[in-house]
């Protein structure tokens, strides 16, 4: 049984009190069925959500992290470091590092082991542009990047790797696959982890991503491999994570 686990990335985004509204509306909202939550904020907020989410279920993650753990990287974050603020995940392979800072294969592979290496679990991105769904390449890109990274691990370390599926073109744009062209992608994935094993592909928490939010959430997420969300845009109102986490379970 996997336990459904919604993602707030914040992107930079966020401020101090949204940190503390996330922290008072979670302290008392009972979520109904058994979900994971994990808030995604910029690093400065991090000690400020580390307090605030202290009496509640939040649990922390971080928007990237640096290979290296400590040295001469100005402007850079280790994983280390996050580790002292109970950080428990760490986004790699986002399209907007992939597109932006033209993070490579190798240095999402990096970031990833890095995370594995400090026990902070990677929630690796993967996702087709529109170009190249257009062009039927979807699960060519999309295997790629999830093969890529899997191939070059040790058994026991793919276990502790959890996988978003984000289309591109569905990010930020208000435009959600449909439940079945995101299910479709998503359960090519977890048949890849059985080349692996059985009990991996079973075991692998798939996220998607792209434009979730309250009134599509519930149908994404009663598809057979969806086990969860990583949300941008609306995970920054907080009423409207708190219906997206309801309608998870
Ligand atoms: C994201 O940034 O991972 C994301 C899915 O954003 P949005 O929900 O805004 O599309």
């Amino acid at each position: 049984m996997r336990t459904p686990l919604l993602a707030g990335n914040w992107k930079m985004n966020g401020s101090t009190d949204l940190v503390e509204a996330f922290g008072r509306t979670f302290a008392e909202t009972k979520l109904t069925k058994e979900v994971e939550v994990a808030i995604f904020p910029p690093f400065p907020y991090l000690e400020s959500a580390r307090r605030a989410f202290d009496s509640t279920p939040l649990r922390l993650g971080a928007q990237t992290l640096n290979p290296i753990h400590f040295g001469a990287h100005t402007g850079e974050v280790s994983g280390q470091m996050l580790c002292e603020f109970r950080v428990r995940y760490a986004l790699v392979g986002h399209s907007e590092r992939r597109q932006l800072y033209r993070e490579s294969d190798d240095q999402v592979f990096d970031r990833l082991l890095a995370a594995l290496t400090v026990g902070l679990t990677p929630v690796l991105c993967v996702g087709e542009t529109l170009e190249e769904r257009d062009a039927g390449r979807t699960m060519e890109v999309v295997m790629r990047q999830v093969g890529f990274v899997m191939s070059r691990l040790e058994p026991e370390q793919r276990t502790q790797v959890v996988i978003a599926y984000e289309p591109v073109w569905a990010i930020g744009t208000g435009r959600t696959a449909t439940p079945e062209q995101a299910q479709g992608v998503m359960a090519a994935i977890r048949d890849y982890q059985a080349s692996y094993s059985q009990e991996l592909a079973e075991a692998l928490r798939l996220l998607y991503g792209g434009s979730m939010n309250a009134d599509n959430a519930a149908e994404l997420l009663a598809q057979p491999d969806i086990d969860g969300g990583l949300v941008g845009g609306a995970s920054l109102k907080v009423d409207d994570f708190v219906a997206i986490c309801q309608s998870a379970g």
